[in-house]
């Protein structure tokens, strides 16, 4: 019985119970419609009577408890939907007709509203409260009912749908809302992939488990020249070469099937018939169950690489200058022609060719010209061998020639001799007209040695002799010649090493002038104290430094020591007209030579006029465009010039004529047999008289006894240099030999 209905035997509350019971009875008739009475046609007795039959008040009970039972339902009806309403992978939002709203899920408030409660939204306007309320806005509008947009920089996809009543009205607007987010990145990195397969540089096939062509992009089209349609569905087979031997195939596959990866060099052909340079790599995939699914080939086009590559074998082996062979190649094609020539038991020449007078030209008319001499001389060699042989360029101004399939001893030096003549025809470079020459050294397998660097070191001493011998002409290798190679080997070791220590010195032989009576000038000589037995003297050791090309740091030492010497003795009070210094052709002929002493004099503060450059003959015939240059800026400087050892040298005197020379300085060869040989006086007195003649100076060099000297001064020579007044003297023993002059004779 429910709690609420008054007992029937309390009269004073029965009539309430009874208005109750009656408004009880006629809901549950109008509900029920069941009970054949309306409730007013009951009186109250009837009603209070029916009651203790319990009809009324059972009935009531039922419904409450029904009533309760379905309230219960409802209740958990609607949690579970709240449950499921938060549980949702969706935000979810219920606005009301009047756009307040009216409810929302947990994830609505995650992504939209994490600073506020779901209370405090209700019954807010929902536009208001939306920060993103424009991108709302417009659905169920002109937008339609579903809408992509981001927010916080994610993305979302809203669905909107209406809850209408029964006569259609809308009651409630229910906002679902998804985040794309994960979705679009995925689309994005797809888009991208594609891109990447469409357009990378590499070609890239994808075959299946069968493989069979499933895809191709188009760097593979291009590549291949196949388009995608006519590859699809196909084997890969169809693009091989034929270059290839089945073994290289199935290496590939045994490799693919172990290790799931091969890579390396292929040859494939394009659609054209060419073939071309792969360099392919390919990769099986698998599913999770270790499936085969697919293969992926990358290849890249090397046909470019394989050119470079080639270029740079052809640069490894060649000189880049003349295009022919170098060292390296050179001597691979010695070492084959001695497997051929031993296993044949022929045999075969080598040549050793070094130019004459290159240096000399490189140095003065600058490499641009010495490249194209070289240039016309690789041309001259090759154009004198055949076929068979080889002309290689070792470095510098030193040619090989192997001379295979020799028939007869006599043809090699018949070559040698054809290259001399080819060289010493003149060179016409850029207008102007230039002469070399050439010293060449041969050697003959088996004769002159078993293996390739016996035959290049020997050729090499060969070619050595021929330049001692004079150049421009060839000389066979012999025994005796192999000990004076190692002998200049060392030397020049020696050399370069007092260089470095600095061991050279400076003696001062003076010159003096008998009219005068006193010392007027020194000559400078470089002594080499530690030098090796046998080569003490510089007459010795300086055509060895001048080969060596070490003349030119030597000479500049000279000079610079000289000048300083020279100040030194002037702020002593020692007054002399000049300094005299040696120089070398190579030494002429460097760019710097000129510019080099300008510096010096002013450095040392000296007037070129106390200066004096003694050149030979030798060395100003050789190439007087090359020589003159120099020597007239010197002489703007005011340097004097004097031609030492003169008449050893060339006769022609044209040259006397053509350069700023003050000084003749006759050879000691002349004055030594002089006044008793009747033929080196006339010389010597022809000299002076030409010295007279052209206004220049004469010195008579090697004085030693008094009637050289009195035979010379009858002729009109008064300036002497000889070991009658002094041998060549350190700089103190030097100024002290001046101060006592002439009592120190
Ligand atoms: P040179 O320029 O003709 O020098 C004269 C040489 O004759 C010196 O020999 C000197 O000592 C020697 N001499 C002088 N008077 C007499 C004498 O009365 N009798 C004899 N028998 N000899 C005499 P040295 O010092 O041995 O020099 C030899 C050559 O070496 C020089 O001949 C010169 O051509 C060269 N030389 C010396 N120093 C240098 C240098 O610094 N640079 C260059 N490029 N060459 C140098
Ligand atoms: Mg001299
Ligand atoms: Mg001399």
């Amino acid at each position: 019985m429910p709690a609420d209905l008054p007992p029937p035997a309390d009269r004073a509350r029965q009539q309430a119970a009874i208005g109750y019971i009656r408004a009880k009875v006629d809901q549950l008739l109008g509900l029920m419609g069941t009970l054949p009475l309306r409730a007013e046609e009951l009186d109250d007795d009837t009603l209070i009577e029916l009651d203790p039959i319990g009809i009324v008040a059972d009935s009531f009970a039922q419904i409450l408890t029904h009533l309760e039972e379905t309230n219960h339902d409802l209740a958990l009806a609607r949690k579970q939907i709240r449950a499921i309403f938060d549980a949702l992978e969706a935000a979810v939002i219920v606005v009301n007709p009047d756009d307040t709203v009216a409810d929302c899920n947990r994830l609505a408030l995650t992504w939209f509203f994490p600073d506020e409660g779901c209370a405090s939204l209700n019954g807010r306007r929902f536009m208001e409260i939306c920060s993103h309320g424009a991108s709302l806005r417009a659905l169920g509008g002109d937008g339609g009912r579903e809408y992509d947009f981001q927010f916080g920089g994610r993305h979302y996809h809203a669905i909107m749908s209406e809850i209408l009543d029964a006569d259609g009205r809308r009651e409630k607007i229910v906002y679902l809302f998804f985040d794309l987010t994960r979705q679009k990145a995925a689309e994005a990195n797809l888009h991208l992939y594609a891109q990447v397969f469409d357009h990378t540089g590499e070609g890239i096939l994808i075959t299946d488990a069968d493989n069979r062509i499933v895809e191709v992009n188009a760097a593979f089209s291009r590549i291949t020249g196949y388009d995608a349609a006519s590859l699809l569905g196909r084997d890969p087979k169809l693009l091989q070469s034929g270059l290839h031997e089945p073994a290289f195939y199935d290496a590939m596959w045994r490799e693919l099937n172990e290790n799931d990866f091969w890579k390396g060099e292929i040859y494939d052909r394009t659609r054209d018939g060419s073939v071309i340079p792969l360099l392919q790599s390919i990769t099986v995939v698998r599913d999770e169950g270790g499936r085969k699914t697919h293969h992926i080939a990358i290849i890249t086009d090397i046909t470019h690489l394989k050119e470079t590559q080639s270029r740079l074998d052809f640069l490894a082996h060649h000189d880049v200058l003349t295009g022919l062979p170098n060292r390296l190649l050179f001597s691979d094609r010695l070492e084959q022609a001695l497997i051929r020539a031993k296993r044949d038991c022929s045999m075969f020449g080598l040549l050793f060719i070094d130019l004459d007078r290159f240096k000399y030209i490189n140095d003065s008319l600058g490499h641009h010209i010495g490249d194209l001499v070289l240039v016309e001389v690789a041309r001259r060699l090759q154009a004198l061998v055949r076929r068979s042989d080889t002309v290689g360029r070792l470095g510098g101004d030193e040619f090989v020639v192997l001379m295979e399939q020799v028939a007869r001893h006599e043809d090699i030096p018949l070559l040698a001799g054809k290259i001399v003549t080819a060289l010493r025809l003149p060179f016409v470079i850029e207008g102007q007209e230039l002469h070399l020459g050439c010293s060449i050294g041969i050697t003959l397998f088996p004769e002159d040695g078993l293996d390739a660097v016996n035959l290049l070191k020997n050729a090499d001493a060969a070619m050595y002799r021929a330049k001692e011998s004079g150049r421009d002409g060839y000389v066979r290798f012999s025994l005796d010649l192999s000990d004076s190679v190692d002998e200049k080997l060392s030397l020049e070791n020696a050399l370069r090493g007092a260089v470095r220590r600095e061991e050279f010195t400076l003696h001062y032989q003076p010159i003096v002038d008998l009219e005068r009576g006193r010392v007027i000038a020194a000559e400078a000589l470089i002594r080499w104290p530690g030098a090796p037995v046998g080569i003490e003297g510089p007459a010795r050791f300086i055509p060895l430094v001048e080969e060596t090309r070490l003349i030119v740091p030597i000479g500049t030492w000279v000079l610079r020591e000289a000048l300083r010497v020279f100040r030194d003795w002037r702020a002593a009070g020692l007054e002399l007209d000049y300094i005299s210094v040696n120089i070398s052709a190579a030494q002429l002929a460097h760019v710097d030579f000129a510019p080099g002493i300008a510096a010096l004099l002013d450095e040392f503060a000296i007037d070129g006029t106390h200066l004096q450059l003694e050149l030979t003959e030798n060395v100003l015939m050789r190439d007087i465009t090359i020589c003159r240059p120099p020597l007239l800026r010197l002489r703007e400087r005011g340097v004097r010039i004097a031609i030492d050892d003169f008449g050893t040298g060339y006769s022609s005197l044209a040259y006397l004529k053509q350069l700023p020379i003050d000084n003749l300085k006759i050879d000691r060869s002349f004055v030594h047999d002089i006044p008793g040989d009747p033929s080196d006086a006339a010389i010597a007195a022809a000299i002076i008289g030409l010295a007279h003649t052209l206004g220049l100076e004469a010195i008579a060099e090697g004085i030693e006894t008094a009637a050289q000297e009195a035979f010379l001064l009858g002729v009109g020579c008064h300036r002497m240099q000889g070991f009658r007044y002094a041998r060549a003297l350190p700089s103190d023993a030097f100024a002290s030999y001046c101060a006592n002059f002439p009592t120190s004779i």
